[in-house]
């Protein structure tokens, strides 16, 4: 731990992922601190779960400037740095969470524009962008030798990279109990400048941090919840290296590899704040292109459905709202492990008065949401 000169007692509000690694990083600089999270660390169900559990993982720069803007391919660029760097200071064994080794988009022959159009699309937003490859029917097969062989030509994404997020949860979980921070969990929460409101009454700090994600919409009256499903199988029969995207005239799904021969299929993305299980329709839709992608996975077992709402503003961004004793950070929508590299740098410039503007468009000053 660094020696921090001006240590302060900071309370954080929710630890999911943005909470987590704040605690961890503040935690790291010296500073002494209370996490609140209204479920468990390590959660059990569905209630209180965190986004960050339900998500894929994937840290997709490019992917997702195409359906956002150029700031997020920036700050995606910035979190493919910052993820292996930060890793390196979890006790164990860490070159096991993060792969960098890009993504992979197919098409049905007959579908092929789409991969036409998102070159189109990135080379718009990003014209710097260059870092992505054609391949044929045959670097496709080199590649991924489990995947269909149907596949005629496909797109590597070599700036790409995915993260085995819950199994990194975890053990950030463990990692914040051994560096001392004050876990309270099981204690849903309300926020004010220097005040945590508990069920048993209130707590004073120099400074809170609210990242309660939707949560926190008691206080940020413009946030939404967007509805996502996921399908989780195991099989022994295919393996995957990257993560890899099917692309189609009327959606687009991914299958990512996680640890123990599982894969996560996700995952839909509904203007609903509907947290209940995954419809039929979702789960056929997901389970056919996971099919679709190798005819292999038919005898995959499905290990479990999910349901989760991706905390968001209007525009998709995140948001970092400032004031004396009070900061709050949100909105973070599809891009958690994607932006929030970004948004805890940014946090942590605040928090030790370093005048660095890492991303100025970041910080809001008016905490309407
Ligand atoms: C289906 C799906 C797939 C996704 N895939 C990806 C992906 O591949 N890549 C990517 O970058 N992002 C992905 N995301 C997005 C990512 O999960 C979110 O952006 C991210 O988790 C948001 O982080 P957060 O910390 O703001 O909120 P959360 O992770 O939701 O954490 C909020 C925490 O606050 C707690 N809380 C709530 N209310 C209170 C209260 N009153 N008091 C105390 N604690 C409280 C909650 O219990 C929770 O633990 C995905 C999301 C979904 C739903």
């Amino acid at each position: 731990m660094n020696n921090q000169t001006n240590p302060q007692q900071i309370a954080i509000a929710g630890a999911g992922l943005l909470g987590r690694l704040l605690a961890w990083r503040l935690r790291l600089l010296g500073h002494d601190i209370t996490l609140f999270e209204a479920g468990k660390l390590q959660p059990a169900n569905n209630t209180f779960r965190a986004a960050a559990f339900t998500a894929a993982g994937m840290i997709a720069p490019l992917s997702e400037a195409v359906v956002s803007d150029a700031n997020v391919y920036r700050m995606g660029q910035f979190a493919l740095q910052c993820w292996p760097e930060w890793l390196k200071d979890l006790p164990r064994n860490t070159t096991e969470l993060f792969f960098a080794k890009g993504s992979l988009l197919v098409a049905h022959p007959q579908d092929e524009s789409e991969l036409q159009q998102f070159e189109s699309e990135l080379n718009f937003v990003v014209p710097e962008c260059r870092n992505y490859q054609w391949l044929s029917s045959s670097d496709i097969q080199n590649l991924e030798p489990d995947l269909s062989p149907q596949f005629m030509r496909g797109l590597l994404l070599q700036e790409e990279g995915h993260l085995h997020n819950r199994e990194f949860l975890q053990q950030l979980g463990d990692e914040l109990i051994r560096l001392g921070v004050k876990v309270r969990e099981n204690n849903p929460v309300e926020t004010e400048a220097q005040a945590i409101y508990t069920t048993a009454g209130v707590e004073k700090f120099d400074l809170v941090i609210d990242c309660r994600g939707l949560g926190a919409k008691t206080q940020l009256k413009k946030l939404r919840g967007v509805r996502g499903e996921t399908l989780h199988v195991e099989t022994s029969e295919i393996r995957l290296h990257r993560p890899v995207r099917l692309m189609h005239p009327r959606y687009q799904l991914y299958v990512v590899p996680k640890p123990n021969n599982r894969f996560i299929i996700g995952a839909t993305q509904i203007e609903s704040e509907d947290r209940s299980p995954v419809t039929l329709q979702s789960s056929l839709e997901l389970g056919s292109a996971l099919y679709t992608l190798s005819p292999a996975f038919a005898e995959a077992r499905i290990i479990e459905m999910d349901t989760n709402l991706r905390p968001a503003f209007m525009d998709n961004l995140p948001k970092i709202f400032c004031n004396p004793g009070l900061i709050v950070a949100n909105g973070l929508f599809r891009h958690g492990y994607l932006l929030a590299p970004a948004v805890v740098e940014q946090i942590l410039a605040e928090v030790t008065q370093n005048q660095r503007m890492l991303f100025p468009d970041l910080l809001q000053t008016s905490i309407s949401g």
